[in-house]
């Protein structure tokens, strides 16, 4: 049972809300606007290195939350921290604090409330934030309007994260300065809160790419129905990622995780449009591909027209 089966098996039931479980944010009903509300959690030993940089660990436990509200095209609101630390280390906290509250600021997102409580011996530091935004209804994305005849879009470069991680596991040694790149995206990820907003009423479905791109579009090509399909020399990579042998720069942008881009997409009629969304966001967009009619998958093609990266797959906690 894989994490999504999980979550269907014991989790899914219809809901009188909006949007329940299965897209980036649930949304909820209120007056003529809807509230977006998504929730992430933080272990140390899984999702971050326990002797993190706790000034990053702030930023990243609420930037992956903004980027789910990115992802719905919600304004960012308030937030909800709920902490179980080893400790109470005043020299820690001050400096999470400090990363936490800074990405809170830039996005004039406040902290509302949560809940604190300590660990049972050796329990791994856990963080988890509830962020609540909020969209005028009906112009929220969610992972299921995408139609055939649609372009496929993506934010940003892809892979860069994981080239961070491969570096941390010791399997290749970067150079300086993309080292300092690549690590800033891995632990400060930049959330596309002003793209999502941008592209109300253009995009068809949206998500964010947490997981690896192809795992991800995954969830597009099932709940909207339908075939994406993805030119691998058309995904965008940074300058450190394109100096690497070809199979890790597929492994780093097709299935790599921590990207937080937005994946989407829009009517071809669009196209134009989703540019001028991007320029007011001030984010970088790249058409990755198309949308076609037929059983929901995602094939990724090389400049020959073969299939590449079948062999990849995204990260799943119980795969
Ligand atoms: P994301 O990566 O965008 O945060 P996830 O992959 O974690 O989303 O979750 C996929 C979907 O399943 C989301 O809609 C999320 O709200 C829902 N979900 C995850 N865990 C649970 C759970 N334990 N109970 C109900 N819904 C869940
Ligand atoms: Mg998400």
């Amino acid at each position: 049972m894989n994490e999504f089966e999980l979550i269907a098996r014991f989790f899914t039931r219809p809901t009188r809300e909006v949007q329940g479980v299965g897209d980036d944010c649930a949304l909820i009903a209120a007056g003529d606007r809807q509230i977006a509300i998504t929730s992430d959690m933080l272990l140390a030993g899984r999702h971050f290195f326990p002797d993190v940089d706790p000034a990053a660990l702030g930023h990243k436990a609420l930037a992956v939350n903004l980027s789910d509200l990115a992802a719905a095209g919600a304004s960012p609101r308030c937030f909800l921290l709920a902490l179980a630390l080893p400790s109470a280390d005043a020299q820690w906290l001050g400096a999470f604090r400090d990363g936490l509250f800074r990405l809170a600021d830039e996005h004039g997102c406040e902290l509302i409330g949560g809940d604190t409580t300590r660990t049972p011996a050796q329990g791994p530091l856990t963080l988890c934030i509830t962020a609540l935004g909020d969209v005028p209804a009906g112009q929220a994305h969610t992972r299921a309007g995408a139609r055939p005849g649609d372009e496929l879009w993506v934010s940003g470069t892809l892979g860069d994260a994981a080239l961070a991680l491969a570096q941390a596991g010791g399997e290749v040694r970067l150079e300086e300065t993309a080292l300092r790149q690549c690590r800033a995206r891995l632990e400060r990820p930049t959330p596309r809160v002003a793209l999502g907003i941008a592209l109300r009423g253009i995009a068809s479905a949206c998500m964010d790419v947490s997981d690896g791109l192809i795992g991800d579009a995954a969830h597009i090509a099932s709940r909207s129905g339908v075939v994406l399909q993805i030119d691998w020399d058309a995904v965008p990579r940074s300058a450190a990622l394109s100096l690497q042998p070809a199979e890790r720069q597929m492994r780093c942008a097709l299935a790599g995780g921590d990207d937080y881009e937005l994946l989407f997409a829009a009517p071809a009629s669009r196209h134009a449009d989703v540019l001028a969304a991007a320029q007011v966001a001030g984010v970088t967009v790249t058409a990755i591909g198309r949308v076609l009619a037929g059983a929901p998958a995602v094939h990724v093609m090389d400049g020959s027209g073969a299939r590449v990266g079948e062999h990849l797959r995204a990260f799943d906690h119980f795969a």
